[in-house]
C-alpha cells in the first residue's frame, strides 16, 4: 500500500459546491455527477459514497467498469449513466442491472436489442446525436431508420434520453459552433417529436456549457469539474463572475494531497542539485526531498517549477521531478524537520496550492492533472 502521501476529500466543500449549482439550476434539471477517470482523481469510491451522502443519485461514468465500481458502491436507488465504451461481452450485465447507456451507432443499438431480447429485458438507452463535435452520434441521414427502429422495438428499447455533447463550450473562441450544436440539437429534438416518437428527457450541458449557454441546461446537466470545485476555464469563470456583485469564488476544491518531508541535506553554492544540470545552488541551500514524482501523477512538467507548502512556506520545486522523488528548496524554513507535512495540492493557514496554479504551471488543464494523480494513492474522506 502506498504510504507516501494520502488524498483527502472534503465533504463541506462538496456540500458547498452542491447548494451552488443545484439552486442555479433549479430544481427542474436533475444533476448528474460525472465520476469518469477515477472521479477526476478523487478516486471514485469513495467520491460517490461522499456524493450519495450529500443527496446525488445520479452518476455518469465512461465505462463499464466504472458503472461496476459505482453500483457496488451504493444501493439499488442511485441511476448509472455510461457515456462511452460498452463492450458486447458487457451489455448483458449493463441491462440486467439497469445501467443506462449512450447509444450513438446502428451497431450500438443492433446488439442492445439483440441481447435486451434475449435477456427478456428492456434497455435503457440515451440516443446521442451528431450536432457538430465529430466524435459520436447518429448523423441526420441515419434518423429516419433508427426512429423506425426504435418505435418497431418499443417493447426492448425505452427511449430514456436524447442527447448531444459541445466541442469546447470553456472558450469563447468557440461560440459560434456551440451556438450551431445548441440549434442542429433543438431541431433533431423537434423531428423526433414531429415523429411522435418524444424521449423522457434531453441534455446536452457539461460544466462549461451550463454556465455560458444557459438554455443547454434542458432536463439534466452532466457536471463534472464544477462539482470537484474547479473551473473550466479561467474564461468561464470570468464570465460567471463578471455579472455577480460579490466578486467571490462560490466554488470550493474539494480535494487535498499531503505527503511528507522524506530528508534533508545542506548544498554548497555552485553545486547542481538532482539528475542533470538543469538547477545549479547560487548560494548554500538546505533542500527537502518528498516521497512523490511522476510516477505518482507529479508531472515531471513541474521540474523547476512546482510549489509545495510546508510550514507555512512556499517551496519552490528545484531540478528535475524524479520518478518517486522530488527535491524542494526549504532554505527559509529554520525549523524543518523529517516528517514535517508537505501539501502538494491544499492550503495551509492562509497560503494555497491551487489545483489551478500547479496546471497553469505545467501547461496541464485541471482536468488532465487531476486523472493523473495515481489511483494507488489512499483517499480519504475528511469527517
Ligand atoms: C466529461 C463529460 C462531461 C462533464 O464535463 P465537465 O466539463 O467536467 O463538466 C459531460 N458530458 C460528457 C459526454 C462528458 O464526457
Amino acid at each position: 500500500m502506498h504510504t507516501n502521501s494520502v488524498i483527502e476529500l472534503n465533504p463541506d466543500s462538496y456540500q458547498n459546491n452542491l447548494l451552488f449549482l443545484k439552486k442555479m439550476y433549479g430544481k427542474n434539471v436533475i444533476l448528474s455527477s460525472v465520476v469518469k477517470g477515477n472521479a477526476y482523481g478523487h478516486g471514485i469510491e469513495e467520491f460517490v459514497t461522499m456524493a450519495h451522502k450529500s443527496g446525488v443519485s445520479h452518476f455518469s461514468v465512461f465505462d463499464v467498469a466504472e458503472a461496476q465500481l459505482v453500483k457496488k458502491q451504493l444501493p439499488k436507488k442511485v441511476t448509472i449513466l455510461i457515456m462511452g465504451f460498452v463492450s458486447d461481452e458487457l451489455m448483458e450485465w449493463v441491462i440486467q442491472n439497469d445501467i443506462e447507456f449512450f447509444v450513438f451507432d446502428k451497431k450500438r443499438i443492433d446488439s442492445a436489442i439483440k441481447i435486451s431480447k434475449k435477456l427478456n429485458k428492456k434497455a435503457i438507452v440515451h440516443i446521442e446525436v451528431e450536432t457538430g463535435m465529430n466524435r459520436t452520434g447518429f448523423v441526420q441521414n441515419e434518423l429516419n431508420s433508427l426512429i423506425s427502429l426504435l418505435k418497431k422495438e418499443e417493447n426492448y428499447i425505452e427511449f430514456k434520453g436524447l442527447c448531444t455533447h459541445f466541442a469546447g463550450a470553456e472558450s469563447m473562441s468557440n461560440y459560434f459552433r456551440v451556438k450551431q450544436q445548441i440549434e442542429r440539437f433543438e431541431k433533431i429534438y423537434a423531428y423526433f417529436c414531429v415523429k411522435n416518437l418524444i424521449p423522457k428527457m434531453k441534455h446536452s450541458a457539461c460544466s462549461a456549457a451550463s454556465i455560458m449557454f444557459p438554455e443547454t441546461r434542458m432536463d439534466m446537466v452532466r457536471i463534472g469539474i464544477m462539482q470537484y470545485g474547479l473551473w473550466p476555464s479561467p474564461e468561464v469563470f470570468a464570465s460567471y463572475i463578471s455579472s455577480k456583485k460579490k466578486k467571490i469564488d462560490p466554488l470550493k476544491r474539494v480535494i487535498s494531497w499531503k505527503s511528507q518531508v522524506m530528508s534533508i541535506k545542506k548544498i554548497d553554492a555552485c553545486e547542481f542539485i538532482g539528475y542533470g544540470t538543469s538547477f545549479m545552488a547560487k548560494e548554500k541551500m538546505k533542500i527537502a526531498t518528498i516521497p512523490i514524482g511522476y510516477a505518482h501523477g507529479y508531472s515531471r512538467s513541474l521540474s523547476n517549477k512546482g510549489r509545495v507548502i510546508i510550514n507555512q512556506h512556499r517551496c519552490m520545486v528545484v531540478g528535475t521531478v524524479n520518478m518517486n522523488m522530488m527535491l524542494v528548496d526549504v532554505s527559509d524554513i529554520p525549523s524543518i524537520q523529517i516528517g514535517d507535512e508537505v501539501i502538494l495540492i491544499g492550503s495551509q493557514e492562509k497560503i494555497d496550492v491551487s489545483v489551478a496554479s500547479f496546471s497553469e504551471n505545467s501547461n496541464q488543464l485541471n482536468y488532465e492533472l487531476l486523472t493523473r494523480i495515481s489511483k494507488s494513492i489512499p483517499r480519504k474522506i475528511l469527517i
